[in-house]
């Protein structure tokens, strides 16, 4: 075996609960994969109901008693500062650990999810002095105040696209106002949430503000969403669990934000920079082998610049670097899981039934004889009643659509039941606003995709879910409001 294909990596697999690494009631563990290789990585305990309600006191008691609620909101800044160091310091471990457990290429792990993560924390450490009530001029001799108060202990459910920068995107805002955390990591991608558990320890933050307990959605997730002792979940994953935790959370009126699903419209116009453009359509689909809730998986391209347009497009796509993902050229990984590639290469059987035309990719590949690769699929003379065009892949698969004017690409693009993002190249400074007006997305690019940042808010229109997160907007989803009435009449 290469170096580069060296699998060893030293995570604790075991749940961390109280600020104590510990194994499951149960004494059950699951297995980790490292898809690139179809081989085991690690075991991990597998928490369950038990753990989640030992985590959820843990919690409980870390945010009513110890240092954590008696620490001042500039120590609690410090402490998040320090764990964005502290993430930029083990930057290349916890690059690599994402890179073997979840198949993104190194360069995506090392260039982006790490430093974004730190970024987050870093980002809401200058936040905790900034969160304060207001005084209210009421009438009569009262004195009208509020407090913005932390909310208790949060649920954060997360997916496997982007392990450790979704657990920061749920733990830097939810920290900054002074709550604490049941953090359930997906089944696939425990493992950088487990180093991250490291790094809190080391950071100093008090027993029990975090808690992280791996396990399995059904069990250890519903768990989380049902416990009367957690006050909200936030969530990101797909839409039809996003609708189950909604249900489940009726029954305790729980707070809920949810970043789902999107199958997001990346509009071009024939009066576009076509090259800029081009990279942005590879970007938007083929970044983190489209398995992005933001991916820009419907490609509307004005009918005069189509022929030229695909051309481009698909040879910059056909050439696209698989290969291991720990070698620092590959752009394509491997697929989370078996059970992913191949919900992928159904969609594209599908596509080819409903008489859309393949024009690259689509296949399985390998790389040193295994893995769960897809080769970059592009789909033209695609209709938006395909399933392709409806649902959310999550994988390396584009679907081509033609439009005629600006009208018709606005209409296309928002016949969708997804919001969450959308895209729009064009000269026309007057046309691109237009359209970022009409489009029906929590996220809108002008000739750029995929951009991010913490300070910026983001989350879904319709059934993309409801919530913003990051920037300032992110602090209402994490504390409520109480209005204080004092007596001030002699
Ligand atoms: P998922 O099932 O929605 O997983 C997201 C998280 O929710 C995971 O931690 C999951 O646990 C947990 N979960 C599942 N059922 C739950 C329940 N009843 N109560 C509480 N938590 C629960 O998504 P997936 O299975 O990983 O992927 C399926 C599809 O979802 C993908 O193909 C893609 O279309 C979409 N997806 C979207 C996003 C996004 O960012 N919008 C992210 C990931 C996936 P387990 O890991 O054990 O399932
Ligand atoms: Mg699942």
């Amino acid at each position: 075996m290469t170096p580069a294909l060296q699998q060893e990596i030293q995570v604790t697999g075991k749940l961390f609960i109280g600020g104590e690494f510990r194994a499951a009631v149960s004494e059950k563990t699951f297995e980790v994969t490292n898809p690139a290789r179809e081989s085991h990585l690690m075991a991990v305990s597998e928490g369950a109901a038990a753990d989640i309600d030992l985590a959820v006191k843990a919690a409980q008691k870390a945010f009513s008693e110890g240092p954590w609620p008696k620490m001042s909101a500039a120590e609690r800044g410090r402490l998040l500062w320090k764990i964005g160091d502290l993430l930029l310091e083990n930057a290349d471990e916890l690059a690599r650990i994402e890179t073997l457990n979840n198949g993104k290429p190194i360069f995506e792990s090392r260039q982006i999810d790490l430093p974004a993560a730190a970024a987050c924390f870093h980002y809401y450490a200058g936040w905790t002095t900034k969160i304060h009530g207001e005084t209210i001029p009421v009438p009569g001799n009262f004195l009208n105040y509020t407090l913005r108060e932390p909310l208790g202990v949060c649920g954060a459910i997360i997916p496997w696209n982007f392990p450790l920068l979704m657990a920061a995107w749920k733990l830097a805002p939810a920290l900054a106002t002074g709550n604490t955390v049941v953090l359930k990591p997906a089944e696939q991608t425990p493992l950088t949430a487990l180093k991250l558990a490291e790094i809190l320890r080391q950071a100093g933050l008090p027993a029990g503000v975090v808690n992280i307990v791996p396990g399995f959605g059904p069990t250890a997730g519903a768990a989380l969403v049902q416990h009367p002792g957690v006050a909200k979940i936030a969530f990101t994953g797909s839409t039809e669990v996003g609708k189950q935790i909604m249900r489940e959370a009726s029954g305790t009126l729980k707070k809920l934000s949810l970043e789902l699903g999107g199958k997001s419209p990346n509009i071009v116009f024939a009066d576009a920079d076509l090259d800029a453009a081009v990279r942005g359509a590879i970007t938007g689909i083929f970044y983190g082998k489209g398995e992005v809730c933001m991916a820009g998986s419907r490609l509307l391209i004005e009918q005069s610049a189509h022929d030229a347009f695909m051309e481009k497009l698909v040879e910059r796509a056909s050439k696209m670097a698989i290969g291991d993902p720990l070698h620092p050229k590959t752009r394509i990984g491997a697929l989370v899981s078996a059970a992913q590639m191949n919900k992928v290469l159904g969609y594209i059987d599908a596509g080819n039934r409903e008489g859309a035309r393949l024009v690259t990719g689509g296949e399985r590949a390998l790389v040193d004889g295994k893995g769960y690769f897809v080769k970059p699929a592009i789909f033209d003379g695609v209709a938006n009643s395909m399933k392709i065009a409806r649902e959310e892949i999550f994988g390396p698969v584009l679907a081509t659509i033609e439009f005629r004017d600006l009208h018709d690409a606005i209409e296309q693009a928002n016949q969708t039941m997804y919001g969450l993002a959308a895209a729009v190249w064009t000269r026309d400074i007057k046309k691109a606003h237009r359209a970022a007006r009409a489009l029906q997305a929590g996220t809108v690019w002008i000739n750029n995709y995929n951009m991010l940042d913490a300070a910026s808010p983001f989350g879904g229109y319709k059934m993309s879910g409801f919530g913003r997160e990051l920037g300032q907007h992110a602090l209402d989803l994490y504390t409520q409001v109480k209005s204080v009435w004092v007596d001030l009449s002699e």
